[in-house]
Formats: structure tokens, sequence, C-alpha cells
């Protein structure tokens, strides 16, 4: 045998088992290239926290992998349905620790062909190891191999869905991956590891293996299904399996490379899925703090940019309050730094959510951390306490740190206020989220959004996205009925310093 289980499986009917399952999934020294077409969900983009997820895009995919020198390439073709809408066709190519993307990944803010990063990179690798046991299999084969070092081990035996399964633990960052093998049919049913996410901190991955077909020795899942956090976000059905199969000799080769990262790869490797989300949705969302740009649009009302979502800043006379937490922790740091320095001697008193979904709530933490009051809608009240008790032991944050006990204050159908009506915030619904807050500030007759209007993101004579469209229809009745005095729209994404009112009209019409 070319693997030994160690002292944990005594009895030689496992050690047998296991061993011809582990064989079944050697892939070290075969290439091998499968279509497949498939789904993806977001569950925090959905209409409410609760559900259900929404569908961001479908996909058809042809993954070739010669894992003996660990290379692959990945031909996307992504139709990508909501909230934006569009095609895109890319490879993602890697080899080694580099990597290249061939072409416009993304529909907002696309980035041409590039050398791929290392985080990326990182994510791609993971992503592939979790879809495909052969590739993860062989690679902790080789690995224990190499190093001397147990890599796998019998962990003993659970019950899945009332079937007895085997537990096989293969040694990974951030966390073990455990594979569940069914005593009846030696397959692996389910895969479950846990990575991190911003808001939600560690959440379950678990992939369920179903259609196993066997081509020469060589076992492959025709049907494969990631979940997160219990909802399947990511599904993939099989078309075709070829084992070494003909190559163009071009299949691996980089145009470009970037310098690998280690920090930066660890980063991707733990935050995985909240690439691929954002791949899959169209849209980047950042994993790092990015650039700051801060736009003046008084001497009390700043606006704060540089990456794709923004955050408004307005000083009262007891302390400022911040409008919505985009991307990550170290977003918020940044931010909440930036908001220091302009007014040393304020505290930075609330902030305020637009609304649940991933790209805005990631850096939500950070707030709580300094002691600012959250005000949230109503209707995400039980999301946001969630996302402050839940366990962030992967990535622990500021929050972990501070140990603070958080105060939430919520927003319902009546408007709260705040520095003696200096801001308004209104709950509204929308197409685009269930529950959604507006923020007035008086003094600048300035109205804040995230993701209902984009003040100067659609260039005129350019089609907007639909969902776009109906999202600022839908947002320009609800505006007209608040009867608000407005000059200027500034928006989560869009332009910094905003747009006047007449380009919502414009937009809308
Ligand atoms: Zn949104």
């Amino acid at each position: 045998m070319p693997f030994s289980l160690g002292v944990s499986a005594q009895d030689d009917d496992i050690d047998g088992a296991i061993a011809e399952v582990l064989g079944s999934l050697d892939a070290q020294s075969f290439s091998f290239r499968i279509n497949a077409q498939g789904t993806r969900w977001e569950p925090l983009q959905a209409l409410r926290p609760e559900g259900p997820p929404l569908r961001p895009s479908d996909f058809d995919i042809v993954a070739v992998h010669d894992p003996a020198l660990d290379r692959m390439r990945l031909s996307w073709q992504r139709s990508i349905i909501e909230p934006l809408t569009d095609n895109v066709v890319y490879d993602e190519i890697v080899v080694g620790n580099e990597g290249y993307i061939t072409g416009a990944d993304v529909a907002l803010h696309p980035q041409p062909a590039r050398a791929m990063k290392s985080d990326r990179l990182a994510a791609v690798r993971r992503q592939q190891y979790l879809l495909n046991p052969q590739l993860l299999v062989g690679d902790a084969l080789r690995r224990q191999h190499d190093t001397g070092q147990q890599v796998i081990r019998y962990v003993g035996r659970q019950e899945l869905d009332g079937a007895p399964h085997r537990v096989i633990e293969i040694i990974a960052l951030p966390r073990p991956i455990r594979l569940y093998v069914a005593l009846d049919s030696n397959r692996v049913s389910r895969l479950v590891t846990q990575e991190n996410d911003f808001p939600c901190g560690d959440v379950e991955i678990v992939v369920a293996f179903s259609d196993w077909r066997r081509h020469s020795g060589l076992a492959f899942p025709y049907q494969v299904e990631l979940s997160w956090e219990g909802e399947v976000i990511h599904r993939e059905t099989r078309q075709r399996v070829e084992l070494n199969p003909q190559l163009d000799p071009d299949t691996f080769v980089l145009p470009e490379t970037h310098p690998f990262d280690p920090a930066v790869a660890k980063r991707g490797l733990i935050n995985e899925q909240w690439i691929h989300r954002a791949t899959a949705m169209g849209a980047p969302i950042s994993l790092d703090a990015g650039e700051l740009v801060l736009v003046r649009i008084s001497p009390d009302v700043v606006s704060i940019g540089g990456g794709i979502h923004h955050s408004l800043a307005i000083a009262l006379d007891s302390g400022v309050v911040v409008v919505d937490p985009p991307q990550n922790e170290d977003r918020s740091r940044a931010v909440i730094e930036a908001v220091t320095s302009r007014w040393p001697d304020k505290p930075i008193t609330h902030l305020i959510l637009s609304h649940h979904h991933h790209d805005h709530s990631g850096g939500i933490r950070a707030y709580a951390a300094i002691g600012a009051e959250l005000i949230v809608a109503e209707g995400d009240r039980n999301f946001v306490t969630q996302c402050l008790a839940r366990p962030h032991t992967i990535n622990p944050d500021t929050l972990v740190a501070a140990g603070t006990r958080p105060t939430i204050r919520t927003v319902g159908d009546n408007s709260l206020s705040l520095g003696g009506g200096a801001i308004e915030i209104h709950r509204i619904s929308s197409p685009h989220s269930a529950e959604n807050l507006l923020v007035y500030v008086a003094s600048v007759k300035l109205l804040f959004n995230a993701d209902l209007f984009n003040p100067g993101l659609v260039p005129p004579g350019v089609v907007p996205p639909p969902h776009w469209l109906t999202y600022s229809r839908d947002f320009r009745r609800k505006v007209e009925a608040l009867n608000l005095d407005i000059e200027l729209l500034v928006g989560a994404h869009g332009a910094l310093e905003g747009r006047p009112y007449q380009s919502l009209i414009s937009f809308t019409a």
C-alpha cells in the first residue's frame, strides 16, 4: 500500500476499505478533463436575511487537471443573472504558485486579462480540491509521502442520513477536511470543513457527492453540491469526464505572472468562498482594506470611497455617524482611522447599516468593537445579532479582542432621527432587499442609499442592467412618498461626490 493510516485504524477490514477508496481517488499520475454545467446561489444577497437565496449566475465549465505537475485550467462561461446581468467568458490557469486570468471575469468594474494574484490563486485551487476529491486525496497522499508526516487519518464511524460512514480526516488549512465514506458503497458521500466569512465568521463548508462513476480505476462524482452554512451555493453536474485527454500545448502557458505572496495566499485560502461568491455575482468584493479616498461634501459631511463600496461620515455636535460598513474588518478599520483623524475630538457614536447584504455588512463588527451603536432595519436585527455573536476563530477580529457588548437600535415604520433632526433614517422595502435604510442629511439636503440607485455609475446613453432600473424606479417612488427636500444623491456605489436629484429622474425616465 502506498499509504499508512497509522495506529488509529487497527482493524484490517477498515485499513483495506480505506486503502481501496483512497486508491480510487489517487489522481497523482493521471490528467483529466471534466465538462460540467452548474448554478450558483448566494444566501447573503437574498431579499431578506432568512432567504431564500439569490441565484446570481449559471455556468458552463471545462476543467482540465494535471495534478502530477500541479497544473489546472478552468474555462468558464458564466451567465450572470441578478442583480447584474451579463455573460462573461474567461479561463483561470494555475501552475504551482503562479496563475493567469485570460479575460474579464466580472461585470462590474471588469478587469482585462491579467496575472492572477495569490489570494485568487489559493481560492481557485482550494475550490477545485473541494469539488474534486481526487485532487484533495492525491495531494494529501503526496504530502504524506514527501514529508513522512501523517496527513490522512481514520477518525471513526459516524451515521450520515441514517447510513453508517467511515470518517477520514485530512490535515488542511484553515481547518481539517473530513471525508465521509459510505460503508455500503465505499464511496465518499460528503466532505466537511470550515472557512471564514467576514460578517458571519467561522462557516461550515459541506460538499455532497453522488453519481460516482469509474474511469480506468479512478472514481469521479458526476453530481457535486457545495453548501455554505447549510445552503447550497454551488451545484454542478458533470456531462463528461476524460482521463489523460489530448491537450493543446498552450493549455498551461502563463503569458504573465505575479510574484507569489504567502500572506495574500493565506487570506485567499481562508476566505475562499468569499472570492467565489463575488465572482459568481459578477462583482468583485475586496478582501483587503483597499485605497481610501475622502470627498468633502461639506465641512461636516464626507463621502469615503476608493474601492467599489462607499461609506458616508456625518459629524454632529456629539460625535460622528458613519453610514455603511462595507467589505470587511480591515476596510472598516481604515475608515474608522480616517474618520478619527478628520474629527479627532469626536467619537464615532453610530453606525448605520443600509441593508444586510454581505458586501455592505462585512465590516460591521469593527464598529461594534469601538462601542458605536448599530442602527439597522427591524428585519435585519436577527442577522446582525447573529453576526455579532457567532464565533470568529479562524480570523479573529477586533470585536473578539474587545469583548464589548454591542448595542443595536432598529428602524421600523417610523423613521429615526439623530442630532435633533440633523439626520433622518427611513426604512423602505425594495425589490433589491426587503429592508433598506435611507439616510437623509438635512444640512446638505443629501440622501444616501445603497444599491437602489447608484448616482453617476452608469454613463448617460449606456443601457443599465435591467434589475438596476427596476430597483431605481421603485426607489424613486418610495423617495417621492417620503417627501424630502433632496438636492444631492450619494450612493454606496457610484460617484463619491454624488449627483443632483435630477439624475434619478433621468435614469428612471
Ligand atoms: Zn445589496
